[in-house]
Formats: C-alpha cells, structure tokens, sequence
C-alpha cells in the first residue's frame, strides 16, 4: 500500500532524471573533464569522455543497470556490473587446431571469430584534443588498420564506425551514443569488443599505453592486448587495469579498452598522428588478440 506507492514515485523520480540527463555527445568531453572521472583505478587516465566514466554517467550506469533494467527487463536486464554473474551469450566457436608457430600466436585461431572494433569518439565529439591531435582521427586510422589486419586473418570484424562521424544519430546523448556500440556488439554476438582510444592529462610529462577491462570478464585479453602492444610500439607500459567503462560494463563478451598513448604528450602526440606508428599500434593489438584467442 503505503510502500507500493513510494517504490512508485520513487521509480518514476528515477525516470525523470534518467531522461532529462542533459549530456549531450557534442559536450560529453568538456562536460565530463569538469565533472572528473570516477573510474576505478584509471590512475593518469583522464580520458573520461570516452567511456562514460564521469559523475553522472556512474550514477545512471547503476540506475540503469541495477534498478531500472532489473525491474523492467530493458537494457537487457543481466548486463551486470562486476561481481554478479552475467548471461554470458558468446558460444565459442571451435577452435582451430595447429600451426602455433610460437611467438605472438598463430593467426589461424582468428578465423571465424566475431570481432568489434570500436573506434572511440568521432563526428561532433573529438574526444582529448591537444597538441594539434584530435583522439578521434587516431582511433579511427589504428581502428581501420586493425580491421584490415583482422579480416585478412579470417576474422568477421564489425566497425561500429569506419568514418568521422558518431555511431548513434548526431545530436543524441552520449548515454545513446555508448548504447549504440554497445548494441551492435550485442546484436553480432561478438566474440569479443575491443575500443580503441588516445588518453589525455593535464600533465604534459605523462606518456606510454595502458589497457582497461571490466570485472573478472576479460584481464587475461586485456594482458595480452598490452604485452603485445608494448612490445611493437616500445611505448611506456602504463600496465592493464580495471574500470567501469560503459562500453566494457554493459557489453557481455571479453572487451578492452585500449589507451594507445597521450594526446597531451607532445612526443606521443606526434607518434599517434604518424601513420606507421598506427600501423605499429594496429599491429600490437591484433597480435594481442591473436595470442588471446591462440591461448583458449
Ligand atoms: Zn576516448
């Protein structure tokens, strides 16, 4: 009776400030750097734009996932945060026996897989700016690289965008735009999802790459995506960690998120816009995920 009704406003407060939230992907940068990022332990990682990581983007993810969803079996319901067991939907495909030629890990443990490839950002959000680098443009060209490099190993990869623009319509909230990446790895049934981003912070000094995962989903991706990495770019080894990303958070198959390097970072800046470094980049992460999947 009594508690009926208040679990009912209650619910419907929620609604409110769920869809009145006023972020918008053009402002998610600038609105998040001011709010600061809450992810855990994303130590010297300040690109919160990305991911969803500020303030509101933690408090809704929770609303979202741990209230809303639960109760109206939207947002796919299970899509739990860490701790809680997850429907986890990915049926492996066989793996491909054989020529582990050592090294990085036979490409022959690609073929069939379903791989996302989600270039952060794009169109009307830039992502970190700085140093005449704009973090969209080197997500997008590492991304295309990797996707050539994937396909030609057999894989099905899918870009959540191959041009400059943004994933969900011009104009939607950054909650839409992280669902929209979300969803098309949800709808492929994607072995794995892998976002590629450049990383800023206010301390120019601060270089080198790092790669995040969600709860006990996917640090043994994630080690190989960085060994790898580092070795082929020589970058600072900034180590593996995780966080609360959206896209990583509300995604059920294994998923990084790839820093490469600073944008702030004056040398990096200028090693993240060479095209062969991308290529070194590219060719880190597909070994990564060579490896990950050669070891399953
Ligand atoms: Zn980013």
């Amino acid at each position: 009776m009594y508690n009926t009704k208040l679990l009912a406003w209650g619910m419907l407060f929620l609604m409110m400030c769920t869809f009145l939230l006023p972020l918008s992907a053009a402002h998610a940068a600038s609105t998040d750097s001011v709010l600061g990022t809450l992810a855990s332990s994303t130590v010297a990682s300040k690109d919160s734009g990305s991911g969803g990581s500020g303030f509101f983007e933690q408090v809704f993810g929770f609303l979202f996932d741990k209230v809303l969803g639960p109760i109206f079996n939207i947002f796919g319901g299970g899509k739990s945060s860490s701790g809680t067991s997850s429907p986890v939907n990915v049926i492996p495909l066989p793996s491909t026996p054989g020529d582990s030629a050592g090294g990085v890990g036979s490409t022959a443990s690609l073929r069939g897989k379903v791989i996302v490839v989600d270039p952060g950002h794009g169109g009307s959000n830039p992502g970190a700016v700085a140093n005449n680098d704009r973090e969209s443009d080197n997500n997008l060209a590492v991304g295309l690289k990797l996707r050539d490099k994937l396909v030609q190993a057999g894989a099905k990869v899918i870009m959540t965008r191959d041009t400059d623009r943004t994933v969900a319509p011009e104009g939607s909230s950054l909650s839409e735009e992280l669902e929209a990446r979300v969803a098309m790895a949800e709808q492929q049934k994607a072995d794995i999802f892998v976002s590629i981003h450049s990383n800023s912070n206010p301390d120019s000094n601060i270089a080198g790459a790092m790669t995040f995962y969600h709860g006990n989903k996917s640090p043994d991706l994630a080690r190989a995506v960085q060994t790898a990495l580092i070795k082929t770019t020589g970058a600072v080894d900034k180590g593996i960690s995780p966080a609360t990303f959206y896209v990583l958070r509300n995604t059920t198959m294994p998923g990084v998120l790839v820093e490469m390097g600073f944008v702030t970072n004056e040398q990096e800046s200028v090693q993240l816009k060479n095209d062969a470094y991308r290529g070194k980049v590219a060719q880190g992460v597909f070994n990564g995920i060579a490896a990950y999947f050669d070891n399953r």
